[in-house]
């Protein structure tokens, strides 16, 4: 018999980063500040992103290009591979990201791509966590309590178990 199932998330918006909590609006400035530290000759698309640990300290990552185009990596990715290699005893537990165009930071907030979801996912369940994300553009910024939840039916490491059949 066939059903049909609908899979949804909840996200809060705010119009400006001072709507945000301290902590909130705190993790935003430092993914403003590594965007400033981007590599981004061939998009012009500057990202910052920046990783809130359990014990507060804040780890920053920026989008590096490369020539070789697949060789490159997204901030998210680039901020929570640096958690993860340099802070392995503690848990990310929040990440913003905003994207600045040449003109600026964009009006929009920009989402993380799927690999970035997938590697947000991948995090929550090995620190068994929830992963706040703070999207953040210049007219909206939306808060998702479970990063995961930005990327329904994800891969996980419970397909990787050997069947018994
Ligand atoms: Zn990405």
């Amino acid at each position: 018999m066939m059903i049909s199932k609908n899979i949804s998330f909840s996200l809060t918006e705010y119009k400006s980063v001072e709507e945000l909590n301290k902590e909130d609006e705190e993790l935003v400035t430092a993914a403003k500040k590594a965007a400033e530290t981007a590599y981004a000759p061939y998009s012009k698309f500057k990202v910052g992103a920046a990783v809130r640990l359990d014990n507060s300290v804040i780890v920053k990552g920026s989008n590096i290009e490369n020539a070789a185009f697949p060789s490159g990596i997204c901030a998210e990715r680039n901020a929570l591979s640096n958690t993860a290699s340099n802070y392995p005893d503690s848990k990310p537990v929040a990440i913003a990201v905003v994207a600045f165009t040449e003109d600026g930071i964009t009006k929009e907030p920009v989402s993380p791509c799927g690999n970035c979801r997938q590697v947000i996912a991948e995090e929550e369940f090995r620190n068994n966590i929830n992963i706040r994300v703070i999207l953040c553009g210049a007219n909206k910024i939306q808060v998702i309590e479970k990063g995961g939840d930005l990327l329904p039916l994800q891969f996980s490491r419970n397909y990787l178990k050997i069947s018994s059949r």
